[in-house]
């Protein structure tokens, strides 16, 4: 059998429909964030990264830093084995316990990634409920997609942010069916936000349990970063709130956090969390001090919403195609596979700016963008250099801009 030849015609394709992927690699430099070293084909070369999911820059927090490198000193590297056997350590302990207090939850339960949080999570709640109907958003993440395919519940699918269209699937799935919502706060590519008490009054007015991805949000928003429902004060109306340490954090790792019964049943029957080891205790003990930090420190928050919206006033005066929404990310839509490639690349080659193309399955074909993510750390100076890097590629490439004196 030419084994090959699979593989092959699946690169084929990809190229063929230019969703080849193509990864820079880059030097994160804590000291200088967000600026990198890209190695080019040329050498190393300097670059701002304009796309990062380290949204705050905790992950080149001092206090975070510190606290991983005193931690995997005294403890060493690994976990030593799951959390079962013998990989259960003080610092993932102690997370957990940040992570209960931060959503205000009675528990939470850290996973290896928001990946599997959600995956091994949204499969394990909705087996736990007998005939359990799984209520999704059109527009929820790969990882919630995967959680509920393997929970093997049945599932329907609502339009995104429809009220009417969830209530009507609620309303044909009956008051004592049990019922899981599933939905995320900050949608990770258009950056806009869930009806978060509109859909915990469907949920409580038809019996469902709600299931919220804080993953774009925690750390972020809220007065102690506990994400969006905090921001809205519905943290105490959701049932099981998941997020990451990857993103707002600056770590890695995922979690949920509920009640204690629904994370003591999740911590014997998640697949996805019994059969892995654990957490390294100096990313648990960093992700710690992180999270400590930003509930007692409003400052990177009130930074990073100013500096969001320096970026977004900038982008929008130079006429350039800003989808508009209310959070921190900003995608600026070319809406042509290749053409994303190209600005990509030619803001990398030419003006030293990293900003990596959204194409489909990521993004609907036809919508695909640059996504563009401010930190706190973007001054003045690196927003004019995006704005006029984007207004000539935009230039060079005979991309539209938006036509303001038309849409005024
Ligand atoms: N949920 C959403 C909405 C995401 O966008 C992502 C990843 N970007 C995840 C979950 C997975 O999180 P992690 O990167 O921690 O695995």
């Amino acid at each position: 059998m030419d084994y090959d030849s699979y593989f092959d015609e699946a690169l084929g394709l990809l190229h063929k429909e230019r969703r080849y992927r193509v990864f820079i690699t880059i030097e994160r430099d804590a000291e200088r964030f967000p600026r990198a070293v890209w190695h080019s084909d040329e050498g190393p070369r300097d670059v701002v990264v304009w796309c990062t999911n380290d949204y705050l820059g905790m992950g080149r927090h001092p206090q975070v830093i510190d606290a991983m490198v005193t931690t995997a000193q005294r403890m060493g590297a690994g976990a030593g084995g799951t959390r079962n056997i013998a990989g259960n350590s003080a610092p993932i302990v102690g997370l957990e316990r940040a992570l209960a207090e931060l959503h205000r939850k009675d528990a939470a339960l850290v996973f290896t990634s928001g990946y599997v949080s959600n995956e091994t999570g949204i499969a394990t709640i909705a087996k736990l409920l007998p005939d359990c109907l799984i209520l999704s958003d059109a527009q929820n993440h790969n990882s919630m997609i995967e959680g509920v395919r393997r929970s093997g519940a049945e599932k329907v699918i609502f339009r995104h942010n429809d009220l009417e269209h969830l209530e009507d699937l609620l309303r044909q799935a009956g008051k004592t069916r049990p019922k899981l919502i599933v939905f995320e706060s900050v949608y990770s590519m258009d950056g806009d936000v869930s009806p978060i008490h509109a859909i915990c009054d469907l949920a409580e007015r038809y019996g469902a349990m709600t299931y919220i991805d804080e993953v774009h949000a925690a750390g972020l928003y809220g007065a102690r970063g506990a994400g969006y429902a905090e921001e809205v004060d519905a943290l105490h109306r959701l049932d099981v709130i998941e997020a990451t340490l990857a993103k707002g954090f600056g770590c890695v790792g995922g979690y949920i956090a509920a009640r204690r019964n629904i994370i003591d049943a999740v911590r014997s029957h998640a697949h996805g969390f019994i059969f892995t080891t654990a957490l390294p205790p100096a990313v648990a003990a960093a992700a710690t001090a992180s999270v400590r930090h930003l509930m007692e420190s409003g400052e990177e928050r009130q930074r990073h919403r100013r500096q969001v919206a320096l970026t977004k006033g900038a982008l929008v005066a130079a006429g350039l195609p800003v989808k508009p929404g209310p959070t921190h990310i900003v995608p600026v839509m070319v809406g042509d596979p290749e053409r994303a490639k190209q600005a990509s690349d030619m803001l990398l080659a030419e003006h030293s700016i990293y900003v990596q193309p959204i194409n489909y399955p990521t993004v609907a074909r036809g919508t695909e963008r640059l996504r563009i993510t401010p930190t706190p750390f973007h001054d003045a100076a690196m927003i004019e250099h995006l704005t006029d890097s984007l207004v000539a590629v935009w230039k060079a490439l005979k991309l539209p801009f938006v036509d303001r004196a038309a849409a005024a």
